[in-house]
C-alpha cells in the first residue's frame, strides 16, 4: 500500500515555524505582517477559499485587510485600488483572489502589483526569477507540491519526475522547481501523443491538468510518487482528483488524496510568502 501524503502534518510544521517568526518580527520590528485580500464578484467558492486564508492569518497572528466587492468592479477602478496598496507600507502582501469575474484582464491586474507584494507569485519578475534559480516568492500551489515531497523524503535528484499539465499557475513553476532539484523533468500536455508512454517513465508523477481521473493505474511506475493536484466536485458533493485514487493508490509508492493533499499547502505557502514578503520589505533576516 502506498504512503499516503497527507497536506496537514505539512501545513503543520510550516504554521509552527511561522507562529514563531510573526512573534519575532513584531518583537524585534513592531511590525504585523499583513495581507491585503482583494475578492471581486460573488463567487461563491471563492468566498470560501477566503474566509479560510483570513481565519489562518489570523491564528497565526497575521493581519488581513478585506477589499470585498461582490457587485464588481470595473478595471480602471481594480488598478487603483492595487495601485494604493502598492503604496501602502503597512500592507506586505497583496492576494487577487483568481478568477477575476468576466470582463477583468486577469494579467494585467496580476501584472500591476507590486513584485515585492506578489504573494501568489504570479508577477512576470517573480517567474523570472523563478526560472534564472533565484526565487523569492514562489507561487503557492507549486510550493505546495514541493513541500510535500519534501516533508514525505521523496528523492528529487537525478530522478525521472513528469509533469502533466503547463499553466502558468502550476504546471510550469512545479517543472522548474524539480529541475532546480536536479531531478530530470519532462512536461506533457494536452498535445502529448501517448501521455501514459512518458508518464509511465516517472519516479515522481505530478499531475495538474485540471482533468478529472485522468491519470489510471496504466499510467503510473509501480513505487511512483504521485501528487494530484486537481480538484473537482462529483456529482455527490464530495471532492476528488486528476487521479483516479483508488485504482492508483495500490500500484504507487506514495500519494496525495484528494481532498487533504496539496490543497491545504496552497493556503499555507500563501502564508509563508506573506511573511517572506514582510521581511524583504522591513530588511528583516
Ligand atoms: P489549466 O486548465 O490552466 O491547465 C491545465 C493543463 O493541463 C494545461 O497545460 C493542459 O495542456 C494540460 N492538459 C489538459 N488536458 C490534458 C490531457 N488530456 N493530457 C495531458 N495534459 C492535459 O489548469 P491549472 O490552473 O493548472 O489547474 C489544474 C488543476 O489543478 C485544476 O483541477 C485546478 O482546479 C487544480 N488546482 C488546484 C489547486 C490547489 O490548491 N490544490 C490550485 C490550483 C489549481
Amino acid at each position: 500500500m502506498a504512503v499516503r501524503m497527507a497536506g496537514k502534518p505539512v501545513v503543520e510544521a510550516v504554521y509552527r515555524d511561522l507562529a514563531d517568526e510573526v512573534v519575532a518580527i513584531r518583537r524585534d520590528h513592531g511590525v504585523t505582517p499583513t495581507l491585503a485580500v482583494v475578492l471581486i464578484g460573488d463567487d461563491p467558492a471563492s468566498a470560501t477559499y477566503v474566509n479560510s486564508k483570513r481565519k489562518t492569518a489570523a491564528d497565526l497572528g497575521m493581519d488581513t485587510r478585506d477589499h470585498i466587492y461582490p457587485q464588481g468592479m470595473g478595471q480602471g477602478e481594480l488598478m487603483a485600488l492595487v495601485a494604493e496598496l502598492n503604496r501602502d507600507d503597512k500592507v506586505h502582501g497583496i492576494l487577487v483572489q483568481l478568477p477575476l469575474p468576466k470582463g477583468l484582464d486577469e494579467s494585467r491586474v496580476l501584472e500591476s502589483v507590486d513584485a515585492a507584494k506578489d504573494v501568489d507569485g504570479l508577477h512576470p519578475t517573480n517567474l523570472g526569477r523563478l526560472l534564472i534559480g533565484k526565487p523569492t516568492l514562489v507561487s503557492c500551489t507549486p510550493a505546495g507540491v514541493m513541500a510535500i515531497l519534501d516533508h514525505y523524503g521523496i528523492a528529487l535528484s537525478g530522478k525521472s519526475a513528469v509533469v502533466v499539465g503547463r499553466s502558468r499557475l502550476v504546471g510550469k513553476p512545479v517543472a522548474q522547481l524539480l529541475i532546480a532539484r536536479d531531478a530530470v523533468v519532462t512536461t506533457c500536455h494536452s498535445k502529448t501523443p501517448d501521455l501514459a508512454a512518458v508518464t509511465r517513465q516517472a519516479d515522481v508523477l505530478v499531475v495538474a491538468a485540471g482533468r478529472q481521473h485522468l491519470i489510471g493505474a496504466q499510467h503510473v511506475k509501480p513505487g511512483a510518487a504521485v501528487v494530484d493536484v486537481g480538484i473537482h466536485r462529483k456529482p455527490d458533493g464530495k471532492l476528488t482528483g486528476d487521479v483516479d485514487f483508488a485504482a492508483v493508490e495500490p500500484i504507487a509508492g506514495a500519494i496525495t488524496p484528494v481532498p487533504g493533499g496539496v490543497g491545504p499547502t496552497t493556503v499555507a505557502m500563501l502564508m509563508r510568502n506573506t511573511v517572506t514578503a514582510c521581511k524583504l520589505q522591513i530588511g528583516a533576516r
